[in-house]
């Protein structure tokens, strides 16, 4: 069979060889062959040099997702060795996790594909054509590789239908308990593959969520605990305080989902956490989670609309050590985007408003429309009209099993920063 030709034209940005994994209609000065969606295609300069070979889709504004920069066969065995590859890659850098994102789309030069690894359990997310057409090359490449207890389907995102393709969920071969205790940072987190967000739940902020051991002890002084000659820790009336957690952070966890950041809260010696969820069965989950590892008697829960509940905390004069925003992508696309970060802005600036003078404001956004200098320029805005200073600790990104390729910031889409805020 010959593979059909793509040569894209003179006077187009060089985003390709810059890293950029799409191709876009208007780029492509002529096609040769008759390809048909999901086939392969090689890409070719004006002059006729090859660049590379990727899934084609006439539906769809990603025309062209690069595969390969190779011409090398684009056949089971080369799916197997990229999966291979990529979970290689996890064990290398890290070593530690036993669930993890282990194919992460255009990262991995599997355009479309996200494949979740939940302890014995696999999640797939399927969302281009090109993977669509040979998704049982990859089913059986993960059975081998993996040997799962279960594979499960979780292609019920409406981005499919941008590459012409139905929603579908569900079983890949035989049925199975779809709840998994997965292990993070030593904490047992349970989860549904089958009912949480994404793919069940986020891996992508198991380094950030590690990162908050530092902020949550040291506030006992805050709290006007002092600590007597012999080292017990004392309240304003001179009365020894037996709060074994009397030094931690009150902590608010907002858009807390299954309450990981609740757990590593407290895990850290935070001494009460609040999570807020406006949906019922996370709260549900995060209760189920802080019982699990014994840290009900810290955690309190609210099922609630975040705007309407920080609006409401700062009318009563609410104050905690440490306020975490956690909050879905609010800008689904780029025409959204003004709109979602007017979202943005409002809970931040709310959230800064309950942060005690002097605490700290944990802030993430997951929404890949919305650059980091955007979203810096966002918390600004808040900074100004909540009248707070921030001073930051960190700036993050995503962990290191959701790669990002130079060249294509939509592969970089997760912020995540820890400021001091200060009243001004
Ligand atoms: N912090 C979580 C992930 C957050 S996912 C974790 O680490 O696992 C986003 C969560 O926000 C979802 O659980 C969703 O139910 C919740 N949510 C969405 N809109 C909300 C709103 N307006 N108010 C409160 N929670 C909301």
């Amino acid at each position: 069979m010959t593979v059909s030709k793509a040569f894209l034209k003179q006077n187009r940005k060089k985003r390709l060889e810059q890293g950029h994994p799409w191709v876009f209609p208007g780029e492509i000065e002529k096609i040769e062959g008759d390809p048909q969606g999901g086939d392969i295609i090689h890409i070719y300069n004006h002059v006729g040099h090859f660049l590379a070979q990727g899934f084609y889709n006439p539906l769809s504004q990603l025309v062209i997702r690069v595969v390969s920069y190779s011409e090398e066969e684009v056949d089971e065995n080369l799916f197997f060795k990229k999966i291979e590859q990529a979970w290689k890659r996890r064990k290398w850098l890290v070593p530690e996790a036993t669930s993890c994102r282990v194919v992460h789309g255009e990262a991995d030069f599997l355009p479309g594909l996200i494949i979740d690894k939940y302890e014995d359990v696999l999640v797939v997310q399927i969302l281009s054509l090109g993977i669509e057409v040979r998704r049982q090359w990859i089913y059986d490449a993960i059975t081998k590789l993996f040997n799962p207890r279960g594979i499960y389907e979780r292609s019920d995102v409406p981005v499919r239908r941008l590459e012409g393709l139905e929603e579908r969920e569900g079983f890949v071969g035989e049925p199975f308990d779809t709840k998994v205790t997965v292990i993070e940072n030593g904490l047992r987190i349970l989860v549904d593959v089958a009912e949480g967000q994404k793919t069940g739940y986020f891996f992508d902020q198991r380094e950030n969520r590690a990162a908050l051991k530092p902020l949550m002890t040291g506030w006992g002084s805050h709290h006007g605990i002092k600590v007597n000659g012999e080292g017990h820790p004392i309240d304003a009336k001179g009365k020894e305080i037996k709060n074994p957690f009397w030094d931690g952070a009150e902590v608010l966890d907002c858009f807390s989902h299954t309450g990981s950041f609740m757990l590593h809260a407290c895990l850290f010696g935070a001494k009460k956490v609040t999570c807020l969820d406006i949906s019922e069965k996370a709260i549900e989950m995060a209760r189920g989670n802080a019982l699990l590892n014994g840290y009900l008697h810290r955690a309190e829960f609210v099922a609630a609309n975040a705007f309407d509940f920080l609006r409401e905390q700062v009318k009563d004069k609410k104050l905690w050590d440490i306020v975490i925003l956690d909050p879905p992508a609010f800008a689904k696309n780029r025409q959204a985007i003004e709109g979602a970060i007017r979202g943005y802005k409002e809970i931040n600036l709310q959230g800064m408003k309950l942060v005690r003078n002097g605490g700290i404001l944990v802030t993430a956004s997951c929404s890949y429309h919305l650059s980091a200098a955007r979203f810096l320029n966002m918390l600004q805005e808040a900074a100004i009209d909540a009248h707070k200073v921030l001073r930051l600790i960190e700036f993050r990104r995503a962990g290191s099993d959701h790669p990002v390729l130079l060249g294509s910031e939509e592969t970089d889409y997760l912020k995540f920063a820890m400021y001091e805020v200060f009243d001004r």
